[in-house]
């Protein structure tokens, strides 16, 4: 019995030593990932530590949720000289066709590629930085100090927007080839877009490279957004068409339909095929959630095809269900341009650099919408000389 007793302990002994030595091992690789994620972060900045992170963990195969990130240093920048302002306005640009006839036409949606290269540069001169809609519906606004985040459209998935050529090559003539180069010659204007698709109409009207470019596209960053299943107008109802059921048949079946060409294409931001929303109201709740034939959906925002410059997500006055864009017809997106720069009407969003941070003038800090910050840390500062929004009073938003 003593014998047994005393086996019994030392088992126990060497059975709690292996214990603390996996611990202290456990302990120690998990101190190793903020070290190597400071390394990360004092090497390449917080871009490329926030992609690596997830590579850095799963290199060391430490179960996950214990690890509590770094905290990266403080970002220091000068208020007065960045002027920050993130309520400001975000512009959402509308683009279809790139060149796909010489017959340009007065609406913007055949373009030249020349004017298509002068408005990238026009856009980064006026210091615009791209991001994704969906980064904007999410608030998560990772854009350099002192830079306007834009967002690029493309719908439909037309044929000049991402074209192959027959040995295999990407047509450097197609909008994608044009900003990747125009983006490789100006880092400062990242290649970053969102792709509206619709379910029925292969994407970019290849069959043969049509899952590649996809896959091309999420790899890069870009998103992949929900442009309908048909693409047929919902504000017009001939043979009453639009109902609760079609709707949600428009918006699962596409995401159906392009997750089969790659499950990562995230398809929950919506863009409303003419900027048609259905007359009866009660049917826009569709537009936003709902589910048909196994797919459940919950769509972040709706486009609209028209408007100005859109809100801010911190902006008491934006509405997920009907965002704006900026369409490329005449000189209508240049004049918005030096409208935005010249700050006369709208204010444009002016970044401070920090997407955990919502950093506003005093005089605008009535415009903040303090329950869509989250985890963000509103800063509000003094700014001599800044003037208020011209909008008088908001309006209220059209849903919730
Ligand atoms: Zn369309």
């Amino acid at each position: 019995m003593k014998s047994n007793s005393r086996q019994q302990v030392s088992q126990r002994k060497r059975r709690g030593q292996r214990r603390f030595r996996l611990t202290a091992l456990l302990i120690m690789c998990m101190a190793a990932i903020p070290l190597l994620l400071a390394a990360q972060w004092w090497r390449g900045g917080r871009a490329v530590a926030s992609k690596e992170i997830g590579a850095i963990t799963s290199e060391l195969a430490v179960p996950t949720p214990i690890v509590s990130p770094v905290a990266p240093p403080a970002l220091q920048i000068d208020l007065q000289k960045v002027k920050p302002n993130e309520v400001g306005r975000i512009p959402i640009v509308m683009y279809h066709d790139i060149g796909a006839s010489s017959n340009y036409d007065s609406l913007g949606l055949n373009i030249s590629r020349d004017k298509f290269k002068r408005q990238l540069q026009a856009m980064k001169d006026a210091g615009w930085y791209p991001i994704t809609m969906r980064s904007v519906a999410l608030g998560d606004i990772d854009v350099p100090a002192g830079k306007t985040p834009v967002v690029i459209t493309f719908d439909d998935g037309r044929a000049t927007t991402f074209r192959t050529l027959p040995d295999g090559r990407v047509d450097p003539n197609c909008a994608v080839a044009i900003f990747e180069e125009f983006s490789r010659r100006n880092p400062e204007f990242p290649f970053r877009a969102t792709f509206y698709l619709i379910g029925t109409s292969v994407p970019f009207h290849q069959k043969e490279t049509a899952a590649w470019k996809v896959k091309y596209l999420i790899d890069r960053g870009h998103e992949i957004g929900n442009h309908s299943n048909t693409h047929r107008y919902m504000d017009q109802n001939a043979g009453g068409w639009v109902s609760a059921a079609s709707i949600q048949r428009e918006v699962a079946e596409a995401i159906r339909r392009i997750r089969a060409y790659d499950v990562r294409a995230t398809m929950d931001t919506y863009c409303v095929p003419g900027g048609g929303y259905p007359k009866n109201r009660s049917l826009w709740r569709y537009l936003k959630e709902g589910s048909e034939g196994g797919t459940k959906y919950k769509n972040l925002v709706v486009l609209k095809a028209w408007g100005g410059p859109s809100r801010s997500p911190f902006h008491i006055s934006y509405d997920p269900m009907v965002i704006d864009r900026i369409g490329v017809m005449g000189s209508y997106l240049e004049s918005q341009i030096s409208l935005l720069k010249a700050g006369i009407e709208l204010q444009p969003y002016i970044s401070d650099g920090d997407p955990d941070k919502v950093s506003v003038p005093r005089s605008f800090e009535k415009y903040v919408n303090k329950a869509a910050l989250g985890r963000r840390v509103l800063r509000v500062y003094d700014l001599p000389g800044s003037k208020s929004e011209t909008d008088p009073v908001p309006e209220p938003a059209t849903s919730n």
